[in-house]
């Protein structure tokens, strides 16, 4: 599962990752991104993670950081 991680100490608000993934981000009202599921790392699906890699590279701050996490094994059925 792959996460976009938002550093609010490091955004500056001015909004280009909410352009660039209007499925995952909206903006606010001074144009800093908030995630539509209201989650603070939304999950991003597998059709829009290259559009969340473009929105990490052109992030003016460096704000944004994927990070993927392994699924967890299910439990052995007997
Ligand atoms: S692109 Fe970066 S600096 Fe701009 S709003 Fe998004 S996280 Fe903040």
């Amino acid at each position: 599962m792959t996460r976009l991680h938002i550093d609010w100490t490091a955004c500056d608000g001015r909004g280009l990752c909410a352009e660039l993934l209007p499925e995952l981000l909206a903006e606010d009202d001074w144009g800093y991104p908030m995630a539509r599921d209201g989650s603070p790392s939304p999950t991003v699906p597998p059709a829009l993670e290259p559009n969340a890699q473009r929105a990490v590279d052109r992030c003016p701050a460096l704000a944004l950081h994927l990070t993927r996490e392994a699924e967890r094994p299910s439990a052995p059925t007997r």
